[in-house]
């Protein structure tokens, strides 16, 4: 029998991931000789709920298995319980791990809880109801969630081949040989990504933090992942290694936007004002009260924002956050310049002595400040300049779900690309963290 399966909710926040859990059980299945019908799926959902770990994400797998969906389920959850109770400590943390299980040909029935999931929050009621309808065995709390909205994917994909350390080093401060990084990137740009700070001079891919994860390198190939394994250099040696589809990198959670607080949203604005605060963040009040936050962080993105004038019509994407100040903010990841203010009108010059005049009210003309002189005449046009350009400005640290600029193509580069079966790059992947 063949069937999908759903994991989420696994880690704590000190120990333990997702992602660890699934190679454990994926490496497990391997080698009872249970197939894996393709490349597991790390997918990450609802990038703004508040009780995420880190990155929201959930993992979704396809096996052949001899047995029921409930042994199946009763099987995985078993591990489940010894992994949150003896490696992640989630239960102690308060994290509720979740499992589904349902038959591999109703996946598609739920692509409309997958695109739920990353859009806006799901009560556990609604997936109990999806669960009932579909024939899916739960187990678990509120992470049956994301395990049942994982499986229902279903788009374009990007690939992620996560390294995870040997459980002694948790604890010990990772370090990589930087000039390998960046050699890797180099070589395979724009084919890999998000790899290396070049401004900072750092790179992007070492996780942080007591979990089980080493570096995440991200990419179109799964061939080229691979020469990553090889290339990169730890100053440990590695315990296991999975490369996994992902939904990271394709903008799923624009498709669908809101207006609700844990939405993205995506919409225009007339800039009003802005004002930049303590820490460089920028405030942008729009003309229809909507208030933006640019973070210092966002890079270009920060500095773009600190340039706009009022008038200016730009449309925006981002996550909509309560706020104690203004009820609501939306914290913004990418922008769109429709428009800008280059000219604006102002008071002539004095004929006398070319000071800066002040009006006088409507049609009574002008006074000058300096020499008093009083005059009729008419508002000059006077060009304003702008340090920016119509066009996108994007954050510079991407968001798992944010498609880079430089990925416009994305749909269309899978059509000509021949990706490596699921058990060759495995294989390849084993081979080459076991063979010294
Ligand atoms: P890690 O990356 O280490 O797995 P994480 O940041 O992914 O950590 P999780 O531990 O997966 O965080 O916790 C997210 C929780 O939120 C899960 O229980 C999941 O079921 C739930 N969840 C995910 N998406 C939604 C959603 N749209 N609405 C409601 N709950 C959700």
């Amino acid at each position: 029998m063949r069937y999908s399966v759903g994991i989420d909710d696994h880690d704590s926040p000190i120990a333990g991931c997702t992602t660890h859990f699934s190679t454990i059980l994926i490496n497990y299945f391997i080698k009872n000789n249970i197939k894996l019908l393709d490349y597991p799926y790390l997918i990450r959902l609802n990038p703004n709920i508040p009780w995420k770990t880190r990155g929201n994400a959930a993992i979704k797998f396809s096996i052949e298995f001899n047995g029921t969906k409930k042994e199946l389920a009763d099987i995985i959850w078993e591990k489940s319980i010894d992994y949150v109770k003896n490696v992640s400590k989630g239960l102690e943390y308060n994290r509720k791990p979740g499992v589904a299980v349902i038959d591999y040909e109703k996946s598609d029935n739920l692509y409309n809880l997958y695109l739920k999931a990353v859009s806006d929050i799901i009560p556990r009621d609604l997936v109990i109801k999806y669960s009932e309808k579909i024939g899916a065995e739960l187990r678990g709390y509120r992470g049956v969630i994301g395990s049942l909205a994982a499986i229902g994917f279903r788009g374009p994909i990007t690939y992620e081949l996560l390294t995870y350390r040997k459980r002694e080093n948790w604890n010990r401060k990772r370090e990589i040989d930087i000039s390998s990084v960046k050699a890797f990137d180099e070589l395979f740009f724009p084919k890999v990504f998000a790899n290396m700070d070049y401004i900072k001079k750092k790179p992007l891919i070492i996780s942080h933090g007591n979990d089980p994860v080493f570096y995440g390198i991200r990419g179109l190939d799964p061939n080229i992942l691979i020469k990553g394994l090889e290339t990169i250099k730890t100053n440990e040696k590695l315990d296991m290694a999975m490369i996994f589809k992902s939904n990271q990198a394709t903008d799923v959670h624009i498709i669908k936007t809101g207006n609700r607080v844990y939405q993205t949203i995506k919409d225009s604005c007339i800039v009003d004002d802005i004002k930049v605060i303590r820490g460089g963040d920028v405030i942008i009040k729009c003309l229809n009260s909507a208030t933006l936050i640019c973070y210092k962080e966002t890079g270009e993105l920060n500095l773009a924002t600190k340039n706009l004038m009022h008038g200016d019509i730009i449309e925006f994407v981002g996550s909509i956050k309560p706020s104690l100040e203004f009820g609501e903010i939306i914290e913004i990841e990418r922008i769109h310049i429709n428009s800008l203010v280059n000219s604006k009108f102002a008071n002539p010059r004095c004929p006398k002595c070319n000071g800066s005049t002040e009006s006088l009210g409507k049609n009574k003309g002008f006074r000058c400040k300096k020499c008093g002189n009083k005059f009729l005449g008419n508002k000059m046009i006077i060009r304003i300049p702008r340090n920016l350009s119509l066009g996108i400005y994007q954050a510079r640290y991407y968001r798992h779900l944010t498609k880079p600029l430089f990925l416009e193509d994305l749909d269309n580069s899978f059509k000509y690309e021949y990706i490596m079966d699921f058990y060759i790059i495995y294989n390849s992947i084993n081979n080459i963290l076991y063979s010294n």
